[in-house]
């Protein structure tokens, strides 16, 4: 079976109280279905300790959406893997388009994080993804190429299994204009393809989500496209009945 991973990128949004308010609603509609579509939110940083701490459905994981990738120290208004961990996470996003162009993160900083989540046992979900210029000017591939040869070096086959790949195009986040299926179908078979070169053994259990302005009417079709298997989803993962029909729909593509 197709792997698929389904997952809330909740961005600088939800108190502690809308935390619990959102994870009672959606444990709630998932009831005692047992689903084979992995379910993740990622809560802001003041709310992670109360998300995985909370009375929950034990299919909800919790992630966070960012880290830094030394162990403690003098870095001010950052946070470690271990104090991630300690709030029950299993997996952090990494290298969101946010964080790379409002934050000026590199593909070098995103590749030492992705080694100090994979070496505490936890999970990266690498976000990668072109500009509308980008796209424009037909350089989507040079651009993916770049992103994934530089944020995964030095991570062996091995290990690769752990890494979510988060394809979204700069252009389709938050802006209510997904990408095209056509869109989706050539650059996820060009990511896993690329993949295929890097990681001959592993390359087919890599999960490769698509982001940008999935919601519960556009996830069939893009769910159900072979070289796609999850979302990463902001807007429509506040909600949680709309998010809980993004799972749901993702279990019937499988
Ligand atoms: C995101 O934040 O990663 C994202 C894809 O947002 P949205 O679903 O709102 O486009």
């Amino acid at each position: 079976m197709k792997r698929m991973l389904i997952a809330g990128n909740w961005k600088m949004n939800k108190n502690n109280r809308e935390t619990l308010d959102f994870i009672s609603k959606l444990n709630d509609l998932l009831g005692d279905k047992k689903y084979n579509s992995g379910i993740l939110i990622c809560p802001p940083f003041s709310s992670i300790y109360t998300a995985g701490n909370a009375e929950k459905n034990n299919q909800i994981n919790v992630g966070a959406q960012n880290c830094y990738f030394e162990p403690k120290g003098a870095f001010t208004g950052e946070i470690s893997i271990d104090m991630i961990k300690e709030s029950k996470c299993n997996y952090i996003i990494i290298g969101h388009s946010e964080r790379r162009a409002i934050f000026n993160e590199s593909d070098e900083l995103i590749n030492k994080k992705t080694h100090a989540i994979l070496k505490s046992g936890l999970n990266p979900i690498l976000c990668i993804g072109e500009s509308l210029d980008e796209r424009q000017t037909n350089k989507t591939e040079e651009i993916l190429t770049h992103q994934i040869t530089e944020g995964f070096k030095g991570i062996s086959e091995d290990e690769v299994e752990k890494v979510v790949l988060a394809y979204e195009p700069v252009w389709a986040i938050g802006t209510g204009i997904s990408a095209t299926e056509e869109q989706i179908v050539e650059t996820h078979n060009f990511i896993r393809n690329l993949l295929s070169s890097l990681y001959p053994n592993q390359f087919k259990n890599i999960i490769i989500q698509y982001g940008g302005s999935v919601n519960k009417a556009n996830a069939d079709s893009i769910l159900k496209i072979e070289n796609v298997n999850g979302a990463l989803i902001g807007g429509a993962a506040l909600i949680a009945e709309d998010f809980y029909q993004i799972i749901e729909t993702a279990e019937k593509s499988l």
